[in-house]
């Protein structure tokens, strides 16, 4: 399966909550599912379906896949990945996902979203261990050290990472220096520690059935 190319905020309609994936406007009242829960404070309510469990399972995979902007086939690899680590399937899935390294771009600051990391990392302005990346999909380990190449540190991405970079906050479990503009894993994220808003043991159920 292909990677969705439609309107992202259509993504969050879909699943009536906010995904994040525009960046600073999911932060404004531009943002599609702000306006619409404006909207709805003032029309009458419609009749809801009813889901399924498997229903439920499946919204909650997109969801996550949504989220980490990962096509299905990947998604599933990650998840066999979790099944052979040791540790619960779920939270491991999770480590796996926010060890990759368009996750770890997004992590850092030095892109608004998943999306635009993705994209530094494919267009090679992104090094793992001083040598540049362009698999987005790469799952660093812990005490690996992400830089920007050469040619990164030339354009225009750099520059505001550069200059946001020391009013981002960075999580417990990555460290970054914002005068050498390097990252680094620590270590693996803690459960508690992931901010995303699924339910691991649903996606679980979904692919152990
Ligand atoms: Fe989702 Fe962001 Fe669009 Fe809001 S602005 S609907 S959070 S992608």
């Amino acid at each position: 399966m292909s990677r969705y190319t439609g309107p992202v905020c259509r993504l969050c309609r879909r699943q009536s909550m906010k995904l994040f994936l525009k960046g600073e406007r999911c932060f404004t009242p531009k943002c599609a599912v702000e306006r619409r829960r404006g909207a709805t404070r003032t029309a009458p309510r419609g009749r809801r379906r009813r889901t399924s469990e498997w229903g439920l399972q499946l919204l909650e995979k997109q969801k996550a896949r949504q989220i980490y902007g990962v096509i299905e086939r990947q998604f599933r690899a990650h998840f066999q990945e979790a099944l052979r680590r040791p540790g619960v399937t779920g939270e491991v899935f999770l480590q796996i996902l926010e060890g990759r390294l368009d996750n770890i771009v997004f992590r850092l600051g030095w892109a608004e979203s998943r999306n635009m990391a993705r994209q530094l990392v494919s267009h090679g302005h992104i090094a793992v261990d001083g040598r540049r990346m362009s698999a987005s999909s790469h799952i660093l380990q812990p005490e690996q050290v992400v830089s920007w190449t050469p040619q990164g540190r030339k354009g225009t991405p750099f520059e505001i990472a550069q200059q946001e970079a020391r009013r981002r906050n960075v999580p417990a479990w990555l460290q970054m220096d914002p005068v050498k503009m390097e990252g680094k894993t620590l270590r693996l994220p803690e459960r508690a520690e992931i901010d995303t808003q699924v339910d691991d043991r649903q996606i679980v159920e979904f692919y152990s059935r």
